[in-house]
């Protein structure tokens, strides 16, 4: 989410009937389907496999809140450790009405093949709870928080869960989940959570981190592909913390971003529109659907406008069995968790499209956090300089190790990402063995 202060809505929230109809399946199954893809294409201990079809922890939780009306509303909430074979699980939290069980467990999966796809000693979890950010006032989400924060505090630690934002959590709602958690122990707990402010122990450069990620996929991909990345029209969808940060530093590169949507509509212009403009703009306004220098373009619209890339950067089950055939857009790169339904992943193979998958392209916030919480735990801060040039090794190293699978293999990106990932799982779960 972005960082401005939250307030009363004039933005309306995102109808659930129009994403349930357009989201063909639901996210956990689409998850494990993958799983089972891979799983086929190579050899891995069947035991191992079966581990993966199972969370390891599911907790939920009841978050009684007492609204501005002196009304109490009560929330429900998760937190789910997916898998913490290969170190403590790390993932997002996400505050949003469609936000479900499986949903979450869903995420939490990616989490676990995200951390072991780019080699962090990490495994995957994710949080979320079922609400309307845009609808409650500063201090409901606040009191909402601090309540899920604590109810949680039973399953997470500096060693043992790291949450970070996600969609419509930012800086801030982490800074009272670390202030909430620090509470409980007496004292300053910085390593309890990533994606933390500058003065509370957050690292420089993590704010941008995913959007970096993806503009570094996306190079390396033209590098191999032999295209100039200056020249390839971009589209982002979604205009949030990944979304206007990949827009930003695709711009800065002197790339030519010619659509840019949020949840309440899109900008269309074939010469290129003026990012930094419009980044200004949002400064200063809820959306960016108003925005006078741009052609309007409906919100689904925007994925199949011409571009040769597409980033979807905005909520899972964007482009499906329903838009799949009439995107334009040579290579997708997603930006978002689960943005491609596995009907759609066929459609567009079938068209030649390449996708840069999720657990690749979105990389560098984790990467990024998981920066920030070493720094946290030796209390000794890297200039911005190390952590864009440490996070470019990662994701560089962990898009050619992809790339070559999928060549070698004859396999897409996306399955080529989850072997290599389920290879270092598998090895894990191996050498760790079957307790007791
Ligand atoms: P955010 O809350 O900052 O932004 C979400 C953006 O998507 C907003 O601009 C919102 O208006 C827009 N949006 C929502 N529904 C839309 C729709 N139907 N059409 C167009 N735009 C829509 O969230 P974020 O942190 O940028 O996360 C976006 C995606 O990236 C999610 O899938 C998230 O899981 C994933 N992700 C986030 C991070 C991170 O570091 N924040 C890291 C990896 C992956």
């Amino acid at each position: 989410m972005d960082t401005k202060t939250h307030s009363k809505p004039s933005v309306p929230a995102v109808k659930p009937a129009e994403r349930v109809e357009a989201h063909e399946e639901n996210p956990w199954r689409q998850a494990m389907e993958q799983l089972d893809r891979a799983g086929k294409a190579m050899k891995l201990e069947p035991f191992a496999l079966e581990r993966l079809r199972h969370p390891k922890r599911i907790l939920t939780v009841s978050v009684p809140v007492k609204m501005d009306d002196g009304t109490v509303k009560v929330f429900e909430g998760y937190r789910i450790q997916h898998n913490m074979d290969r170190g403590p699980a790390k993932g997002g939290i996400r505050f949003h009405p469609q936000v479900s069980l499986d949903e979450v467990k869903a995420l939490s999966f990616w989490m676990t093949m995200k951390c072991a796809v780019v080699n962090l000693p990490f495994g995957g979890a994710k949080g979320g709870v079922i609400c309307d950010p845009k609808l409650m006032s500063k201090g409901e989400l606040e009191r909402m928080t601090r309540r899920y924060t604590a109810e949680i505090s039973l399953i997470i630690g500096p060693d043992k869960d790291i949450p970070a934002p996600d969609v419509n959590t930012n800086e801030q709602v982490m800074a009272w989940m670390m202030d909430t958690y620090s509470m409980g122990l007496g004292y300053a707990c910085p390593g309890v959570v990533t994606g933390k402010p500058l003065e509370i122990g957050g690292s420089l450069g993590r704010r941008e981190a995913t959007g970096r990620g993806v503009f570094y996929v996306t190079r390396e991909l033209a590098a191999r592909r032999g295209f100039d990345l200056r020249k390839a029209p971009i589209i982002v969808q979604g205009f949030g913390n990944v979304g206007s940060n990949a827009a930003k530093i695709f711009a800065e590169h002197g790339c030519k971003v010619v659509g840019i949507s949020d949840v309440a509509g899109g900008l269309y212009d074939p010469k290129g529109l003026d990012v930094p403009d419009i980044l200004h703009y949002r400064e200063t306004h809820d959306t960016i659907a108003e925005y006078p220098k741009a052609e309007h373009v409906a919100v689904d619209k925007i994925l199949e406008m011409p571009c040769d890339i597409l980033i979807p950067a905005a909520m899972e089950g964007a482009i499906t069995n329903v838009n799949a055939a009439r995107i334009q857009a040579k290579v997708i790169v997603e930006g978002a968790n689960g943005p491609t339904s596995n009907e759609a992943d066929r459609i567009l193979a079938a068209k030649g499209v390449t996708i840069v998958p999720d657990i690749l392209a979105n990389a560098g916030g984790v990467t990024v956090s998981y920066f920030e919480w070493v720094q946290d735990m030796q209390s000794y801060f890297w200039s911005e300089k190390d952590v864009n040039a440490r996070l470019q090794d990662i994701i560089v190293a962990a898009f050619t190790d992809v790339y070559n699978i999928a060549e070698k293999e004859k396999v897409d990106m996306r399955v080529a990402a989850f072997m290599l990932g389920l290879g270092r799982l598998g090895k894990a779960a191996t050498i760790r063995g079957m307790y007791p």
